[in-house]
């Protein structure tokens, strides 16, 4: 049997489902898990979606005012996390995770540990949301218009718009497909990837004044304070985009984020060409993809900084 009929008789058999993903979710974590809920729902099933915060430009997406900020159920009988490399990036509902009899976990990072007891994880696929269509027409679940949005937010906000490398011929497949049944794909492509929060802009702003090129501007470096975000009032997701500014100024092949937080200094690292990202952060704990990682660090902003600076000079030509 293959590893998606084993999931599919694990969904069959269970009278209770959780779905998850990972803290700080993007479009591709918000989306899959919403896609997913929508589908188990047409399919007869009840599942919960937990998810305590998300960015509100995702609010429009079907059913995302079902979405439970923690649950009362203790033991689920299966558990699917989306979207997400390692146990501990599910953060606080880990737990939904650690303590349902079944375990699936659905993914696309190359740094993903394993830690379902299926585990179905394309490192190729440019978006988790994309793995999930493959998912949907096994198990023979039609992809409605609103789980077809779900799907393509997803695959819009991982490949910055098409355009990251990873974009899969089945990439554009898909949205002429949803072009044909009539999504207003131009509409969603603003939704969620053009129109900025006035405390997006303002971070932005802030975060721009402050870049440096180092390293024969080879690295571009910014970072935004906790005070930065309480000026502007940032809600959850308005640093988003900050780190890719850097990285599109010409001779960059670096570009890091550092966000300070109450748990530590968030670090986003992205590159162009050569340097692979995820190394540097898997260093330090953290991962993601070869031009796209994370890591969340301990130390002040100054410190993190030359953490990084050291391991990425090794790497630059
Ligand atoms: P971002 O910089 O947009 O937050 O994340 C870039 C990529 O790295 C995403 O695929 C994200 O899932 C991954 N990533 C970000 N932070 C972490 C982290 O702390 N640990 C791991 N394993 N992956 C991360
Ligand atoms: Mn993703």
């Amino acid at each position: 049997m293959s590893t998606l009929d084993n999931m599919l008789e694990e969904i069959n058999k269970a009278n209770s489902i959780v779905i998850l993903t990972h803290e700080n979710p993007d479009g591709d974590a918000v989306g899959t898990a919403l896609a997913l809920y929508n589908a188990l729902k047409q399919y007869g099933k009840n599942p919960d979606i937990i998810i305590p915060e998300y960015p509100q430009i995702f609010a429009f997406l079907a059913n995302a005012q079902e979405i439970k900020k923690e649950s009362e159920v203790e033991k689920y009988d299966l558990a699917i996390s989306v979207d997400c490399s390692d146990i501990k990036r599910l953060n606080g509902f880990a737990k939904y995770f650690e303590d349902a009899k079944s375990k699936i976990v659905i993914d696309h990072h190359s740094t993903n540990t394993m830690f379902g007891d299926i585990n179905f994880v394309n490192p190729d696929a440019p978006a988790c949301a994309q793995i999930m269509l493959v998912i949907l027409e096994h198990f023979n679940i039609e992809v409605t218009q609103d789980i077809g949005t779900c799907i393509l937010t997803g695959i819009i906000t991982d490949t910055g718009g098409f355009k990251y490398q990873g974009v899969t011929p089945e990439t554009f497949e898909f949205v002429a497909w949803l072009l044909n049944r009539g999504i207003n794909v131009s509409k969603v492509y603003r939704k969620v990837l053009q129109i900025k929060t006035k405390p997006n802009f303002e971070l932005t702003r802030n975060a721009n004044n402050r870049l440096e090129f180092l390293e024969d501007g080879r690295v571009a470096y910014t970072y935004i304070t906790k005070k930065d975000e309480e000026e502007v009032h940032a809600q959850n997701g308005d640093h988003e985009g900050i780190v890719e500014i850097g990285r599109d100024v010409e001779n960059v092949e670096v570009s890091i984020f550092i966000r300070e937080t109450d748990e530590g200094c968030k670090v986003s690292m992205r590159s162009n060409e050569y340097v692979n990202v995820s190394d540097v952060c898997l260093m330090f704990g953290g991962g993601g993809h070869q031009r796209a990682a994370g890591v969340l660090m301990q130390g002040s902003i100054e410190q993190v900084k030359e953490k990084l600076l050291y391991q990425v000079r090794g790497q630059l030509k």
